[in-house]
């Protein structure tokens, strides 16, 4: 490895100050229980200490295995738009789905425009299906922090991931769809639940493993799920019945959002915040997910390159150009693979890079993709410890955690050195936001 030195900067020094030690994430743990705890208190003064929502889903069982039937399910919630035709049995789960695509057009749009659109796709897939005679029981995976008023109905508390239709934010989302359907007059819908990706992807692999109690969601945002004792849910206002439990909705992403993270974000951290649709919103979320991930290597690169540490100090128009430095250039350039790393500086407009330019890219993408695992990982050994399990399952859905090289081994060896002695697996969920939809309306119609 070349040594760089211009100055009195050097690549290792600036690197060095983004990296986390275990006392940092410790503390991290410290402040991430904090909030979570003061989320779920019964005294609102409390509450409003803290910048992690916790949200309760409503979702009391995750699922015996015993469930059967055909459900609709739809998934709302980031770069795609689904509708599923889902067939349940007691030993395997059939899935038949359509994606449509969420365009930057209609993200931003307005509440008629979005739902609109939604329920004609519902219209042409249930055609297509040939099941638009049928009123089959829908599980809507909705995966943005939505206020739930019951397991049927949920209030958008905000939009997140890029996410802006107006008339939707304080509003219930389900009584939006169904009027948008209503308006169509071609079919109706019958909503059994109202769920997020997270939740989705904890009551998918809990299907198959019953030692399942957390979700986890690492794609264009991050989230977590965890099944917590009703009795420390200080907020619930029902009744304290069997089973004495709800499937709580952090909303991790939002940790942060009070300034308790301020210690640790960078200056790339907040010149991403800045430039956001949300500033000084989603936290957390901006360190670590995959809407954000590459952005951060591209501010890492374009300092190091205006010191004259990389490309020769030469910044291309692309470099110097906001989220052109996709999330998954640093999945290739982690992969080790030189030609992939060529590729993605080629798209940089980099054709002829150095060894060392190649070398410093790949230690800043470690460093960032490892710091974003880390700080993942301590929020989970957070939950861990809250919930006091010496061994459990952990269901991991999104692209960043699916198709990062590295990102899974980054986690397990956090969670290891953070958790000592306790056995933690992390699962990873095939399709968790539709067919844990499809089971959550499924375990819903086994009660009735
Ligand atoms: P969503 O979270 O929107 O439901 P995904 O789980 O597919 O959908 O996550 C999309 C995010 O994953 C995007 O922000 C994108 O940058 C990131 N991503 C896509 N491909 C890769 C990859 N190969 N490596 C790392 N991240 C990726």
């Amino acid at each position: 490895v070349r040594s760089y030195f211009t100055g009195g900067i050097t690549v290792e020094g600036q690197l060095e100050k983004l990296k986390l030690s275990r006392d940092d994430l410790i503390k991290e743990m410290e402040l991430i229980t904090a909030d979570m705890e003061n989320g779920l208190s019964g005294d609102e003064e409390t509450r409003r200490k803290s910048s992690v929502p916790m949200l309760i889903t409503f979702v009391r069982n995750t699922p015996t295995g015993a469930e059967t039937g055909d459900f609709l399910a739809l998934d709302l919630g980031g770069t795609n738009f689904r509708v599923l035709l889902i067939h349940i049995e007691p030993d395997q789960i059939t899935m038949d789905s359509r994606v449509m695509p969420m365009s930057k057009e209609l993200m931003t749009s307005d509440a008629e425009t979005l739902f609109d659109y939604i329920a004609d796709c519902i219209i042409s897939f249930v055609k297509e299906k040939n099941v638009q005679d049928k009123v089959l029981p829908l599980g809507f995976t909705f995966s943005f922090p939505v206020k739930m008023l019951s397991l049927t109905s949920g209030i958008l508390i905000k939009w997140t991931k890029g996410f802006t239709a107006t008339g939707v934010e304080n509003q219930d989302v389900v009584v939006l769809l169904k009027e948008a359907l209503d308006r169509k007059k071609e079919y109706s819908i019958n909503i059994v639940g109202l769920v997020n990706d997270t939740t989705g992807t904890l009551m998918s692999c809990g299907w198959e493993d019953q030692d399942v109690t957390i979700g986890l969601i690492l794609g264009t945002g991050t989230n977590a799920c965890y099944m917590e004792s009703l009795e420390n849910v200080g907020k619930w206002t029902g009744q304290i019945d069997e089973p004495k439990q709800v499937i709580i909705n952090t909303e991790w992403g939002a940790f942060g959002d009070n300034g308790s993270l301020d210690w640790v974000r960078s200056e790339y951290d907040k010149q991403v915040d800045e430039n956001s649709l949300n500033p000084g919103q989603q936290i957390f979320e901006k360190m670590i997910s995959g809407m954000y991930l590459g952005e951060i290597v591209r501010l890492v690169c374009v300092h190091l390159t205006s010191k004259g540490l990389l490309f020769g100090g030469v910044c291309t128009e692309k470099l110097g150009k906001r989220e052109e430095f996709l999330t998954k250039f640093v999945s290739d350039v982690e992969s080790g693979n030189r030609e992939r790393t060529l590729k993605v500086l080629e798209d940089l407009g980099y054709t002829q890079p150095s060894d060392g330019d190649i070398e410093v890219l790949k230690q800043i993408c470690q460093v960032m993709s490892e710091r974003a695992a880390c700080l993942a990982a301590a929020g989970l050994a957070a939950i861990v410890k809250k919930i006091g399990r010496s061994h459990c399952t952990i269901a991991v859905d999104g692209s960043l955690f699916k198709k990062h090289p590295k990102f899974k081994t980054y986690m397990e060896s956090t969670l290891g050195e953070l958790l000592p002695g306790k056995h933690i697996k992390l699962m990873l969920s095939e399709d968790g936001s539709g067919k844990g939809a499809a089971l959550v309306a499924a375990v819903a119609c086994q009660k009735h």
